[in-house]
């Protein structure tokens, strides 16, 4: 998966809201209409380029029926309806990989997510499963910014200063296989957001540090929920030696935190939530812990997707909600709960433009090509990387 570096802050920000608009629908154009589209996987026959979403879908539909139960087909929560409506199966980045460590009869794991979360389903399922993501560009802006060889520069910086053994590396469930059987080898662990709380425990059960990666506002929600405080928790810069930090500075930390972020959260503020209470006094105010530690603070309450999700779901007719996640979701959550008041905290219409990368021109060309025996976009982990990280998801799986 190509990275993309801090010295490209401008061309990030344009790649990274490629599709955010305000006032557009969320409805499929065809392939080549998309703006995106440029950035997406390109060999892709023509044929697929111009079809609509009527026709996309009887097609999806057909070739779904014909290949039964050899295929299961994974959604994450922020797919577009076009893709989540064909989904088996629909959860967050955790619900799914261990869905994929159980799905033992499919033949095909058709992974409708970004690229990290097919890896780990690779990596969890059987060695006769094979997992395929219908965009290849599917990636994560969040994962990138954990870049391989930087991280583990970081830790052999931390082995030469002594600190490694008493640091717990963490990565969150958005990184390269690679990052994850880092974690494996040197007896750490993967973590989501519904169970990072539980994580750091484990791991300060067993050292006094974490290096958490990628996402710094994960770590530092997560942290400061625990009672570490801000001042012992601090932001490796990969660019500066020693991430910024004094030898002492370090070996005093409790939590070392990646200097990551997700593009789709940042976007929510303190502001936005005041001018949500300023119009619905009534308002719950429901955040991502990917969001800005202020943000997190100032909301009512904060959790994963799948806790957003039952959150909305389980409260009284009437209630008022004002979302901080992914747009594809809350509007979903909003039409699914028609007798409850469910908006985006950011007025402007901003999918994850990764996620986005699933077209369903895409999928419909990966499952027709299953259907005429050819196996399109297969996504393999190997040999140690792929014995290592499942040593770290395998830990995950049991912390919750
Ligand atoms: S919402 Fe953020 S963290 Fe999730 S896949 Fe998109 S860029 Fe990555």
């Amino acid at each position: 998966m190509a990275t993309m570096r801090f010295i490209e802050p401008e061309l990030k920000w344009q790649i990274d809201n490629i599709a955010c608009q305000t006032a557009v629908s969320l409805e499929t154009e065809p392939l080549s209409s998309e703006p995106g589209f440029l950035l997406w996987q390109k060999d892709i026959p023509k044929e697929y380029w111009s079809l609509r979403g009527p026709e996309l879908i009887d097609r999806v539909q057909a070739a779904k029926a014909a290949l039964g139960k050899r295929a299961i087909i994974l959604g994450h929560h922020y797919q577009r309806e076009d893709i989540i409506q064909f989904a088996d199966l629909k959860g967050d980045s955790f619900k799914l990989a261990k869905w994929a460590g159980e799905q033992r009869d499919a033949e095909y794991i058709v992974f409708c997510g970004v690229h990290f979360m097919a890896e780990a389903a690779d990596v969890l399922s059987q060695p006769h499963q094979k997992v395929i993501l219908p965009n290849m560009a599917a990636g994560c802006t969040m994962a990138d910014m954990a870049d391989p060889d930087d991280v583990r520069d970081c830790w052999a910086q931390l082995e030469a200063l002594g600190l490694a053994e008493g640091t717990m590396p963490v990565t969150y469930m958005n990184s390269t296989a690679s990052l994850k059987a880092l974690c494996g080898e040197h007896g750490g662990i993967v973590c989501t957001s519904s169970n990072a709380a539980a994580v750091l425990q484990w791991s300060f059960a067993q050292r006094p540090r974490v290096l958490f990666f990628p996402d710094q506002h994960l770590g530092r929600n997560t942290g400061h929920k625990l009672g570490v405080p801000l001042d012992e928790m601090l932001v490796w810069d990969p660019e500066l030696p020693l991430g910024g930090h004094t030898p002492a500075a370090l070996a005093a930390a409790k939590i070392i935190l990646w200097r990551g972020w997700c593009s789709v959260h940042m976007r929510f503020s303190v502001e936005q939530i005041a001018a949500a209470r300023a119009k619905y006094p009534e308002v719950q105010v429901i955040v991502h812990p990917e969001c800005k530690l202020e943000v997190v603070q100032a909301a009512d309450s904060n959790g994963s997707t799948e806790f957003i999700h039952a959150a909305i779901t389980n409260a009284p007719a009437g209630s008022v909600w004002a979302v901080g996640t992914e747009i594809n979701l809350v509007s979903r959550i909003a039409r699914e709960n028609p007798d409850k008041t469910v908006f985006c905290l950011d007025p402007v219409v901003c999918p994850c433009s990764t996620m986005y990368r699933i077209h369903p021109a895409y999928l419909c060309w990966v499952l027709e090509e299953l259907v005429a025996g050819r196996v399109r976009n297969q996504l393999t982990v190997e040999g140690e990387t792929a014995r290592w990280a499942k040593v770290a998801l395998d830990r995950m799986l049991t912390v919750h």
